[in-house]
């Protein structure tokens, strides 16, 4: 079993190794805050959207695309937006050697693009309900501490999904549609959250409330991989978006929008990694089964014709299989795909084709199993949904870890500062009490746990009257 303490105790080193050492990234470009995905980091992160793809459009999305500039005149109209955004928009001011009469914003987030253009479309109930999503790349001026894929200037992958409805009851809805939507995109990776809604002072500007998917890094941060806002009436009102209800009254939509960035590549990186490097879920694996032929000399020919057709069975059963015929040491080609992250490895050498059978080796737990090779597609087929499996419980049990309760504010403080985390503290909801917790604890404030409750006679520490939700604190990336 590979160990996992330079990913705990190092995490910040650990990550930084993975993405270069796995080919994920390149972090050298002359930019700050922005980052080159390599090719094998670029397959990893179409393979883990296309699962988040899949699950809007099964769930009755449409994908769309709007431009990257935003003019200034649009983007200034929603005032609370605006707060929450100003410092951080790069503007393009000129056009070649012109300056430009109305200054182009590059967007940070897509609704002042998109509505505007929702008012166009919408005329009346018929044209209710819009879902509508892309994955385009946002520009945020960040100024604290950059880290690729987690705080970027450029966000390469941000899937934003916006949507109008004609009843407020609709949008509610609509949230839980996209809670559950996230809830299995994050199951599928195995990646492990903690979903809360977002203190009133920490709600995304122009929304009504927020709702957060949070996961901890392996140190013990809370790590937001995940955002649900329902925007109410409020763009809607400034945007002048209306249909006409069955009545013939005119009525403002009622809006949300939710979005998930490349940080779900992260996650699942970190979710997942060992003091090995990288360690994929066969599901968004680039590489599923790497195959290694271990040729003596004279017998060369039959190892090697035996492993492209491993590579072939393998292949047609819709495998991502992959047949490593360098001309290398065997070792080194193993030490080159456990860094990548290859969920199985398959030896073949002179005795394993005289005896008709593989060597097969599994990435998460170093187990070396000899597979008849007229069982292999069956049970390579087995042993990559063992490996998943795995993976989610061991993940699972990293952050449960990490997720503790407490009853007062100086043992949720001593225990953020032992091991980080997230700590559950019982609330009574009120802001001002709320703003206090956080600032007693020494942590922020994620929000007010969604799925679970105060134990009944749990009390706020700050008021002492009922605790009515569980707060969660943690320290925050
Ligand atoms: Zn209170």
């Amino acid at each position: 079993m590979v160990k996992r303490e330079r990913w705990r105790q190092d995490f910040s080193g650990w990550f930084n190794d993975v993405l270069q050492e796995a080919d994920i990234m390149d972090t050298r470009y002359p930019v700050k805050g922005l980052y080159v995905w390599r090719p094998y980091g670029m397959k990893l992160r179409n393979l883990v959207f296309s699962i988040l793809k899949q699950l809007h459009e099964s769930s009755g999305h449409q994908e769309v695309l709007f431009p990257l500039l935003i003019p200034e005149t649009l983007f200034q109209k929603e005032a609370e937006h605006i707060r929450g955004f100003g410092g951080q928009v790069y503007w393009v001011t000129h056009g070649g050697h012109q300056k430009l009469d109305v200054k182009l914003a590059l967007r940070p987030t897509s609704e002042t693009s998109m509505y505007p253009m929702f008012a166009l479309w919408i005329r009346t109930h018929a044209d209710l309900p819009i879902k509508v999503y892309q994955v385009v790349n946002v520009f945020r001026y960040e100024t604290k501490m950059t880290k690729p894929l987690i705080r970027l200037r450029e966000v390469t992958t941000f899937k934003e999904a916006h949507t109008a409805h004609a009843t407020a009851e609709e949008a509610e809805a609509q949230v839980r549609e996209a809670i559950k939507i996230y809830r299995k995109f994050y199951d599928e990776l195995g990646v492990p959250y903690i979903v809360s809604k977002r203190p009133p002072w920490d709600t995304f500007a122009g929304a009504v409330y927020s709702i957060a998917f949070d996961t901890v890094t392996p140190d013990g941060k809370a790590l937001q991989i995940g955002t649900i806002h329902n925007l109410g009436q409020n763009f809607a009102k400034v945007y002048g978006l209306k249909y006409e209800a069955v009545d013939g009254k005119h009525h403002h939509v009622y809006q949300t929008c939710y979005g998930i960035s490349e940080r779900a590549v992260a996650a699942t990186i970190m979710a997942h990694g060992d003091d090995a490097g990288l360690c994929l879920p066969p599901d968004v694996a680039p590489i599923q089964v790497v195959i290694v032929p271990i040729p003596f000399k004279e017998k060369e020919t039959p190892v090697e014709n035996v492993a492209a057709q491993v590579k072939e069975e393998l292949t047609s059963t819709g495998l991502r299989a992959h047949l490593d015929d360098r001309d290398l040491r065997p070792g080194n080609k193993f030490y080159h795909w456990e860094r990548r992250g290859v969920p199985l490895r398959i030896e073949i050498g002179p005795k394993d084709v005289e005896k008709d059978q593989v060597t097969a080796v599994r990435r998460d737990t170093g187990e070396r199993l000899t597979i008849a090779r007229k069982s292999m597609k069956k049970q390579v087929g087995e042993i990559l949904k063992q490996i998943t499996d795995h993976l989610r419980e061991r993940a699972k049990r990293s952050f449960e870890a990490l997720v503790n309760s407490a009853v007062d504010l100086k043992s949720a403080r001593e225990l953020l500062k032992k091991q980080g985390g997230i700590i559950r503290v019982p609330w009574c909801g009120r802001e001002s009490c709320g703003k206090l917790i956080a600032e007693k604890a020494e942590a922020e404030m994620l929000g007010e746990e969604i799925g679970a409750g105060p134990q009944p006679e749990a009390k706020c520490p700050i008021c002492s009257d009922p605790a009515t939700v569980n707060a969660l604190l943690a320290k925050t990336y």
